[in-house]
């Protein structure tokens, strides 16, 4: 699984460190920025610089130029501004460049449900709007983002996008092998969700396969077969023959330390879980109830035993310097921990697998 970080940082960007944009497989955009369209295309030109100079790894390499037309679907986390304020600018290059291209495939675009109910409060009460208009007004929230959409572009940008509004606990199938799953976080008591990515794929036994001499027109009998098939009078049964293969990546949006086990439970069994570190200590004074800390977040973690394999802190603030939180992580790893901790960099690339995790800055 190929993981772009774009953007790392929280709240505030500087020129050469933009706020929280992911992108998985050049497709899967999660947070979308308010510098996105400029701080993709530093992302987009470190790329290039990397490939023309060889040093982009050749698995990495094939997957191809990141390019703002090869998005598919953005996941947006929460309606802060730094986590959404991108969209219009990329509705507005969408508009002028991607139009016949996106008339086909939509742009989908996934926001938090209720997450819009606090923009709705304030419309109304601003205008004081009557009872019988207040009703015209959509609680959905992909209705109502719809509108809000539709009032700046004109109606024609629904022709190209459709926006989906997701409950905490779903499961949407993207693709075959790709799967996203949400859940309720609480950094706003009104619509934000984490998500989490998985890839998941049978693999055949190699071995196994040639112990056992079978034919290959078998291969898919087994696979699709219940009960097994029966060869040279031995059963065979798929679970004799494949393994699933699961990766898994898990993003918290902005979200204080899990106040709800089903939370915890959501991160159990990730490969990479990025999670917000606003903090890099819990000092009384800052916003804990919403943000999480980095050591406090190392310390649960260990603590419940959460089977992850690597941690990578995000919405770090621009207060901290990077070579302080790479010396902060160092000292952290000092203590017994069952995962890896990653120092996170804006414009670099993550690419792990079952093996192994490579980063490339
Ligand atoms: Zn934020
Ligand atoms: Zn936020």
């Amino acid at each position: 699984m190929l993981i772009g970080l774009i953007g790392i940082r929280g709240t505030i960007p500087t020129a050469q460190s933009p706020t929280v944009s992911i992108l998985v497989e050049n497709e899967y955009l999660f947070d979308i920025n308010p510098e996105f369209i400029y701080s993709f295309s530093i992302f987009r030109e470190k790329w290039k610089t990397l490939n023309e100079n060889g040093q982009l790894p050749r698995y990495i390499a094939t997957t191809g130029t990141p390019s703002l037309a090869k998005i598919k679907h953005i996941f947006i986390t929460h309606l802060h501004w730094d986590h959404w304020g991108g969209l219009r600018h990329l509705l507005h290059y969408l508009l002028l460049f991607e139009r016949e291209k996106r008339e086909n495939e939509r742009l989908n675009i996934y926001i938090p449900q209720y997450s819009t109910i606090p923009l709705r409060i304030r419309l109304i009460g601003h205008l004081k709007l009557p009872e019988t208009v207040q009703k015209k007004i959509p609680v959905d929230s992909a209705a109502y983002l719809r509108l809000m959409l539709m009032s700046e572009f004109g109606k024609r940008v629904t022709k190209y996008i459709n926006i989906i509004a997701l409950e905490p606990g779903e499961k949407i199938a993207l693709k075959s092998n790709w799967t996203l799953y949400t859940q309720k976080t609480p950094h706003l008591p009104l619509g934000s969700l984490a998500y989490k990515l998985v890839y998941s794929k049978e693999k055949i036994n190699l071995a196994k396969l040639k112990e056992l001499n079978l034919p290959t027109h078998l291969i898919g009998e087994i696979r699709n077969n219940p009960t097994g098939v029966r060869y040279n009078n031995v059963l065979i049964k798929k679970s004799d023959l494949f393994t699933t293969l699961n990766l898994t990546f898990a993003y918290s949006g902005d979200s204080s330390l899990p106040t709800a086990t089903d939370l915890w439970k959501f991160y159990q069994n990730v490969d990479v879980l990025i999670h917000d570190c606003s903090y890099l200590t819990a000092e009384e004074g800052y916003y804990l109830e919403s943000h999480a800390a980095l050591e406090e977040l190392v310390s649960e973690l260990n603590q419940r035993a959460i089977n992850i394999r690597y941690l990578i802190p995000i919405h770090i603030s621009n207060r901290h310097k990077l070579s302080e939180v790479a010396e902060y992580i160092a000292r952290l790893k000092k203590e017994h921990l069952n995962f890896e901790i990653i120092v996170p960099s804006s414009f670099s690339w993550i690419f792990f697998n079952e093996n192994h995790l490579e980063i490339i800055k």
